[in-house]
């Protein structure tokens, strides 16, 4: 059955975007070498007055993009196009791993999951169709298909999930301070 609220399976098809993306960026890359007469980059071409969807060949464009959302969303579940098509995922995704490998501290998920009492609400709230129950599990809520939006933070009954603007390293001190707290109530 087709429906707004099927979980989009991810997996290898989240490599689909970076097939795109690809050749889109090299392109764009390769046409401002070689135009060796470009002496300004104008970030306001084509459009009205600063606004983009002004003419109609724009309004076209627009309307097939969100027809494409739409559509995706039906076939291939919640925000397929997100996962498998969108050309601009891939920056964040690239961003999100540069930051991570320079330590540069970033919103991110912490969890603490000895509160955690399994029930699956993170997941069937997630609006990128993520097993945040399993994150929570594994203390690893880093998923660069994660966009952050803080459904799972909202719809957890136990607040076992918050946001922290903070390195890796605190992190992932933070998961451990949680595991060495879930190994003393053991030994004591
Ligand atoms: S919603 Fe909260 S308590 Fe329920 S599985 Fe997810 S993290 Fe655990
Ligand atoms: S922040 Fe949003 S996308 Fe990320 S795991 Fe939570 S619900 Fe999913």
């Amino acid at each position: 059955m087709v429906s707004f609220n099927k979980q989009a399976k991810g997996g290898k098809r989240n490599w689909i975007k970076f097939f795109i993306w690809t050749p889109w960026i090299i392109s764009i890359i390769m046409i401002f070498i070689s135009s060796n007469k470009t002496k300004a980059i104008n970030i306001f071409y084509a459009t009205n007055h600063g606004i983009s969807v002004a003419q109609p060949i724009a309004y076209s464009i627009y309307y097939i993009v969100v027809g494409l959302v739409v559509i995706m969303s039906f076939v291939g579940g919640k925000r397929a196009f997100c996962h498998y098509v969108c050309w601009m995922a891939p920056f964040m995704v690239i961003g999100t791993k540069l930051g991570a490998l320079l330590r540069f501290p970033s919103l991110k998920l912490l969890a603490d999951k000895d509160k955690c009492t399994n029930c699956g609400l993170c997941n069937k709230n997630c609006v990128m169709s993520l097993n945040v129950n399993k994150m929570v599990q594994k203390s690893s809520m880093e998923n660069s298909e994660c966009i952050l939006c803080g459904g799972c933070i909202d719809n957890c009954p136990k607040g076992v999930i918050k946001y922290c603007f903070c390195s890796n390293i605190t992190a992932k001190l933070h998961s451990r301070k949680i595991d060495s707290n879930h190994i003393k109530k053991y030994l004591n």
